[in-house]
């Protein structure tokens, strides 16, 4: 390393929002590239070809990927079951019997394999609640699934339903990928009037990107969309503001190259950052690298955050991030796909040091 270059000491990221698709080598490969991307926790979310939504096939995905785990490489998981409007107590009893204490919410159409996800939210009051009752989270994909609304205004236009969830249940409530600066507000409203039952996950890739610069960048294309600078902005001053309850979460999801660069029908959303998570928040947030405190913030928000929401042991490695540029490759070979990330040939502020 040259003596110029400067380096700073960050934490394992502690990732609850992960897609390893179907068991098999693209599992296995997306698991090696969280680690190699500096996390040693994935939450595996359940929107599989045939979704998990049961305790049954929660545990068995969950422990097909722990096959997968190189032992010099830790990795631990946070097992998610899909919530519908089908679900059942009985179903919720024994994931609590076994240890899913996590379940998430697709909104019906409005991302991928979201063929399962709900048409009327009203029906998931009782099964939100029965979530709180059981001490089961409830996470969600925050866009409304009702077509009329545009899909710039989607996650904005769930504010009242999570709202409702808050008031008429004990649950918690994790909305993931916020991407809408117009939520901050009623998000910290949320926190503050329901104290430790209200949290927000944000991705590398909104806070890296802006609408205008991932414009015709198909590998850019992700749900809930990419969007404008000032949303991006306003998200990154929330982050510093260092709250318990904002905190990383990937949303990294891997699609081979033919169905991102559709000659049919649209492509398939979707950012792939694992292979370079790190980098690629750092890059966002260097401003907080500038002070020991902002470096605890980061911290705070790539790691310890979700660690203590999930009650998960303290980050197993610290992961050195040294000042030096890295060049977002053209692909990655996830199992036999071609998976071309978001930012090709973009250079990043960081590299971790080996
Ligand atoms: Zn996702």
């Amino acid at each position: 390393m040259n003596q110029s270059e400067e380096q700073y000491t960050a934490e394992a990221i502690a990732d609850p929002h992960v897609h390893l698709r179907e068991i098999g080598w693209v599992m296995s490969d997306v698991v090696r590239d969280c680690y190699d991307g500096g996390s040693d926790v994935i939450g595996p979310q359940p929107n599989t070809n045939s979704p998990r939504i049961t305790e049954q096939e929660v545990s068995w995905y969950i422990n097909s990927a722990k096959t997968f785990v190189n032992p010099l490489k830790p990795m631990s998981f946070i097992p998610f079951v899909m919530l519908t409007e089908c679900t059942t107590r009985a179903e919720l009893e024994k994931c609590v019997a076994t240890g899913i204490r996590d379940g998430k919410i697709y909104p019906y159409m409005r991302t991928t394999k979201s063929a399962h996800g709900v048409h009327c939210y009203s029906n998931m009051i009782p099964i939100v609640r029965w979530c709180g009752e059981l001490g089961i989270k409830v996470h969600a994909h925050f866009e409304h699934p009702n077509s009329v609304h545009p899909n710039r205004d989607a996650e904005y236009l769930c504010l009242p339903i999570a709202e409702i969830f808050l008031e008429s249940t004990k649950a918690i409530i994790v909305w993931e990928h916020g991407s809408d600066g117009r939520c901050v507000r009623a998000w910290k409203k949320f926190a503050n009037d329901f104290p430790g039952r209200f949290y927000l996950t944000l991705t590398a890739h909104h806070l890296a990107w802006d609408e205008d610069s991932a414009f015709g960048d198909v590998r850019k294309k992700c749900k809930p969309p990419i969007k404008t600078d000032l949303d991006r902005l306003q998200l990154i001053s929330l982050i510093g503001e260092n709250h318990y309850w904002v905190m990383a979460g990937s949303d990294a999801a891997p699609h081979d190259v033919e169905n991102k660069h559709a000659h049919k029908g649209k492509c398939s959303c979707g950012d792939y950052t694992a292979p370079f998570l790190h980098l690629l928040y750092a890059h966002a947030l260097s401003h907080l690298f500038l002070t020991p405190r902002g470096i605890e913030i980061y911290i705070n928000f790539t790691s310890r955050n979700a660690r203590s929401l999930h009650k998960l042991p303290r980050s197993s490695r610290n992961v050195i991030l040294v000042r030096k540029p890295f060049t977002i490759p053209p692909f990655y070979k996830v199992g036999d796909w071609t998976v071309e990330p978001p930012g090709v040939g973009e250079v990043l502020e960081f590299q971790i040091a080996k």
